[in-house]
């Protein structure tokens, strides 16, 4: 184990981001990243709409608002740096009937507070040169979000790890850890793994990990699913770029839309069904340790509760095509349900509050010489590099004090320790 080491547990594009800023920060450092599966991107990550978020419906001041604004800027350049498919097509969010528009105008309000520019709305004339299919009464344009292939983003930031000296291991399930006098060791599938620090990112998981480490788990992750429809080839015509519905406030996911997708065709989804297993892509995947988690905390039951008629109206359109196409209809008037063909789905770790509150901006939890991620859905991905700066650069500084106290309390016990290198964190 050398001074300075990290492990970071998960190869999603959040804990590939944080790996490569520490490798960016801290040249030098060791870098590990554990990952279960064979290859990265396999969950969240791999399964998502390819959009570039940049920060319009979230709470001014959340980590949610500023990591979105900076992480799309910042994965742009990226692309941009590295040659990966992206393109900044701008979207339409399109207010369906009169009733929305209060809506619509609090989200361009939030936008502007959050520091976006070129936000307008539209009349219908104006919105349907845009999109000339697009129904409703007035839009929000947004001129700075896009598409983007996250999977390409993941394998360069692969490459860019290992050709600075760290290293990626798949088929590395963590599934204890151990704190040894000053260090952290990740026993995994792959063998044994030691470092100083670790960073959890383990998505659909990360409440279990860090419950591996000793934090208790107040808040749990529920797994909703987002299923997609793509649409025809033949009427694809009717969508050019990214139409969004007005999102409900109360909810933390976005409404189905429609999305052009980076290597060509329509998707539109995804809805949010509660989902029996974390890793469950299909409707009939069931995991019976996964359930027996979400039954038996009480935070699942005050969700149901609180929203009952929202639950049950989503598990009725994930089983009809003409329920999910009448959504659908609400922003492009002209699509049908033959229009529709199953599309795939994606599992979106979303953490919960005891009190049945879904946890609305991204969570990080500190502990010594550790972090956990604890909650990073959508704009996770967009905002993934800007995370791992987050994580890197603030969080560094508790680390640094803590690392020398842990060294000095391993000196007490052991004097002829070689001397403690804090330099690769400041
Ligand atoms: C349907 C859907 C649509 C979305 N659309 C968008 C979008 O358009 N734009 C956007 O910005 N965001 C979007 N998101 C959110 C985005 O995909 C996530 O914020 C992001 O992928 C989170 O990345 P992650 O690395 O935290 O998680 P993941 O990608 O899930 O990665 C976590 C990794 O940890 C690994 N792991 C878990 N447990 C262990 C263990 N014990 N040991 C080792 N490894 C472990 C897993 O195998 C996995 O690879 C969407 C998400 C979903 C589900």
């Amino acid at each position: 184990m050398s001074q300075g080491s990290f492990l970071v547990i998960g190869g999603g594009i959040v804990g590939l981001a944080t790996a490569y800023k520490i490798t960016e920060r801290h040249p030098g450092a060791r870098v590990t990243v554990l990952e279960k599966e064979s290859g990265v991107g396999r969950h969240q990550t791999g399964h998502n709409s390819g959009v570039l978020h940049c920060g319009l419906y979230y709470k001014p001041g959340s980590e949610k608002a500023r990591l979105a604004v900076t992480g799309i800027r910042e994965m742009i350049r990226f692309c941009e740096e590295n040659g990966i498919l992206h393109e900044v097509c701008g979207k339409l969010v399109v207010a369906a009937t009169p009733e929305e528009l209060p809506r619509l105008r609090d989200l361009h309000e939030r936008g502007r507070k959050n520091g976006l520019e070129g936000l307008r709305m539209l009349g219908p004339e104006e919105m349907r040169e845009i999109e000339p299919h697009a129904g409703g009464v007035a839009a929000l344009r947004v001129p700075q979000e896009g598409i983007v292939d996250y999977q390409k983003v993941c394998e360069t930031l692969v490459s860019k790890i290992v050709a600075a000296g760290g290293s990626v291991v798949t088929n590395a399930r963590v599934r204890r850890l151990r704190r040894a006098s000053a260090s952290w060791v990740a026993h995994t599938t792959a063998g044994d793994f030691e470092a100083v620090f670790f960073i959890n990112c383990a998505g659909l998981h990360c409440d279990r990990v860090s419950e591996l480490a000793g934090v208790t788990r107040p808040i749990r992750i529920v797994p909703f699913r987002g299923e997609y429809y793509k649409i025809r080839p033949e009427r694809q015509y009717l969508v050019r770029n990214l139409i969004y519905p007005v999102p409900d406030p109360k909810f933390p996911f976005l409404g189905v839309h429609f999305t052009r997708l980076i290597h060509g065709g329509i998707e539109a989804g995804p809805n949010a069904v509660l989902a029996f297993a974390r890793e469950g892509y299909r409707k009939t995947d069931v995991n019976l340790r996964d359930l027996f988690d979400a039954l038996t905390y009480g935070g699942l039951w005050r969700f149901l509760a609180r929203y009952p008629a929202m639950c049950w109206q989503e598990l009725r359109r994930s089983f009809s095509r003409e329920l999910f196409c009448r959504s659908l209809q609400a922003l492009v008037p002209e699509i049908q349900p033959e229009d529709l063909a199953p599309g795939g789905s994606g599992v979106r770790a979303q953490a919960m509050w005891p009190s049945g509150e879904t946890v609305q901006d991204f969570h990080f939890v500190d502990q010594p010489n550790a972090l956990h991620v604890l909650n990073a859905p959508t704009p996770g991905a967009t905002a993934s590099l800007a995370i791992g700066e987050e994580i890197v650069r603030r969080r560094a500084a508790g680390w640094r004090l803590l690392a020398i106290q842990a060294h000095n309390s391993w000196r007490c016990s052991k004097p002829a320790a070689p001397p403690f290198t804090a330099s690769m964190l400041t």
